[in-house]
């Protein structure tokens, strides 16, 4: 009994040691219905190490949802389907569902007009990647164009790439705002180069590739550019009007027939 006691008080020490504070918080409770029910030792420590397992898987997903810095709310429950006619919801659902594509390392490119909810889609894709066990990284371009450069200039590009690898998704948005400028583009050209057939990227812009020209100011990158994102790629045009937009229509116009009628009734 005292060698128990002994091996007890040692238990949060090496339980601290080992990382496994769920074990730690748990195993007073499970211990004691173990020895009020009789449980083998087996499924005593099964029990204890599920757990553990379990918390773990939620708090790496936790983690991972914080580092990705998507934007809050913008989940796929939340997306209405019916206002964007040229996306298929089945398709959205798929690609959130399976993973193969991620693992692939394919593209996803969202083209359409500004308020046709790219950005809401790939922040819903991205939170389903996160579920699914995924890092996942959501950032402006134009902020991702800035931290290249700063790397590059203390010639410290490819660490900086190489860093971002650890994303299984990385979701550039609004890649169109991108200044044309040759040192800018080029850091782009070389994380592309870099992840292309590994590394899945998620793109929104509000423009097609026909104007990538006035993105990369050399033709030949352009080309080179568009031919890596788009070889491995799954390309989903919104091609709708301005869900915003559609929002305040719907609720202005009978805003001011309303107040008329008040004003005449007073
Ligand atoms: P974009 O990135 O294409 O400019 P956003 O994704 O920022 O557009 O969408 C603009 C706003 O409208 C956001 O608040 C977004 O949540 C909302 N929104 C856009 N499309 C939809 C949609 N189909 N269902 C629900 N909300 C939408
Ligand atoms: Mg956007």
């Amino acid at each position: 009994m005292s060698t128990l006691t002994v091996d007890t008080a040692k238990l949060p020490m090496l339980l601290t040691q080992l990382r496994l504070p769920t074990v730690g918080r748990l195993w007073p409770a499970i211990a004691e219905t173990a020895d009020r029910e009789s449980w083998p030792a087996a499924k005593t420590l099964a029990t204890l190490l599920e757990h553990e397992t379990a918390e773990r898987a939620q708090r790496r997903t936790a983690r991972h949802l914080l580092e990705a810095r998507l934007p809050s709310g913008k989940t796929l429950d939340r997306f209405d389907f019916a206002a964007v006619t040229s996306i298929s919801k089945a398709r959205v659902i798929a690609l959130a569902e399976g993973d193969s594509w991620l693992a692939q390392g394919t593209n996803i490119l969202l083209f359409g007009p500004p308020g046709t909810g790219k950005s809401h889609l790939a922040a819903a894709l991205g939170h389903a990647m996160i579920d699914a066990g995924y890092r996942v990284l959501f950032t402006r371009t134009t902020d991702l164009v800035q931290q290249l450069q700063a790397a590059r200039q203390d010639l410290k590009l490819a660490a900086a790439i190489e860093k971002l690898d650890k994303c299984h998704l990385l979701i550039l948005d609004d890649l169109s705002y991108v200044q044309k400028s040759q040192a800018e583009t080029s850091v782009i050209f070389e994380l592309i180069s870099a992840r292309y057939e590994r590394r899945s990227l998620l793109i929104t812009a509000n423009q097609p590739f026909g104007t990538w020209d006035s993105i990369f100011p050399d033709p030949a990158m352009t080309v080179a550019a568009v031919d890596r994102l788009v070889h491995h790629s799954i390309i989903l045009e919104m091609n709708t009007k301005s869900y915003r937009r559609k929002v305040a229509e719907a609720d202005s116009p009978r805003a001011p027939v309303k107040h008329a009628n008040q004003v005449m009734d007073a």
